[in-house]
C-alpha cells in the first residue's frame, strides 16, 4: 500500500512520514532528497539553475539511493553514487536552489520513474509534493499536511539551529513563502492538494496525533 504525504515546506511532513514508516512498518521514500541531491550536485558543478538541458542531463546521470540500518524502514543516508550527502542536502543553499532545479519538467521526468519503481516494491510512506496527484494518483491514502506560516517558520529555524546553520527567523520565514510559491507556481505538477486527499493542519498537534490519524485512515482502507 502506498499512503501519499504532500504539503508545503515545513509542515511537519518529514516527522509525521518517519513516524507513520516506523509505527506502521513501512518503507520511508523522501522525494524531496532526491530533489535536494540533484540541487546540490548542480551546486558542485557550478551549473546555472537557468540551464534547463543541463540540469535535465545532471538529473539523468545523478544515480540517488538510500542506505538503511538493521530493520528501521527510514534510511539513515542519502547517497549520490558512493557519496554520502545526507548533510550537504540540507544546508541554506540548497534550500534556496531546490525548487529551481525541481520546477524543470525535464528533471521532474528523470526522478518521478525511479520514485515510482523504488517504491513499488514494498507498503510505502511517500512524501513530497505531487506525490497524490501525480506520483501515485492512486495511492490507497492520500494526506495533504499544512500548518500555520508562522508555525512552519519556528519548526525550520528549529532544524537549521540544530543543523548548525546560522539563521534569522525573518529569513527563514521568507525562504520557505519563495519555496512555496515557486513550488506551487510551476507548470509541471505544481504543489497541490489531491481531491481526494486528507488535508489535516499539523499548528499546534503532536506528531502522535498526527500518526494517529493517518493510522485511523490507514485502517479504514480495505486491503
Ligand atoms: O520536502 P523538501 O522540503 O525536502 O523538498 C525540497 C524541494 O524539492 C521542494 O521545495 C520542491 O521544490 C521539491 N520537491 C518537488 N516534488 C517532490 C518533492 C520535493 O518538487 N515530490
Amino acid at each position: 500500500m502506498i499512503i501519499a504525504i504532500d504539503g508545503p515546506a515545513a509542515s511537519g511532513k518529514s516527522t509525521v512520514a518517519r513516524a507513520v514508516a516506523r509505527r506502521l512498518r513501512y518503507r520511508y521514500l523522501d522525494t524531496g532528497a532526491m530533489y535536494r541531491a540533484v540541487a546540490a550536485e548542480a551546486i558542485s558543478c557550478g551549473v546555472s539553475f537557468e540551464d534547463t538541458v543541463a540540469l535535465q542531463g545532471l538529473a539523468e546521470a545523478t544515480h540517488v539511493s538510500f542506505t538503511y540500518h538493521g530493520d528501521d524502514p527510514v534510511p539513515s543516508a542519502v547517497m549520490v553514487g558512493s557519496r554520502d550527502v545526507t548533510s550537504e542536502i540540507r544546508t541554506p543553499a540548497v534550500d534556496a536552489a531546490v525548487s529551481l532545479v525541481a520546477r524543470i519538467p525535464g528533471v521532474r521526468s528523470a526522478m518521478v520513474p525511479i520514485q515510482q519503481s523504488l517504491a513499488l516494491t514494498d507498503d510505502t510512506v511517500v512524501e513530497g509534493r505531487d506525490i497524490g496527484t501525480v506520483v501515485f494518483p492512486d495511492a490507497a491514502v492520500k494526506v495533504y499536511l499544512t500548518a500555520s506560516p508562522e508555525e512552519r517558520a519556528r519548526r525550520r529555524f528549529g532544524d537549521r539551529e540544530a543543523a548548525g546553520h546560522e539563521a534569522e527567523i525573518a529569513a527563514v520565514a521568507a525562504d520557505i513563502t519563495e519555496r512555496d510559491r515557486i513550488d506551487s507556481t510551476r507548470a509541471a505538477s505544481p504543489l497541490a492538494t489531491a481531491s481526494d486527499a486528507t488535508t489535516i493542519d499539523t499548528t499546534g498537534l503532536t506528531v502522535d496525533e498526527v500518526v494517529d490519524r493517518i493510522a485511523e485512515l490507514v485502517s479504514g482502507v480495505a486491503r
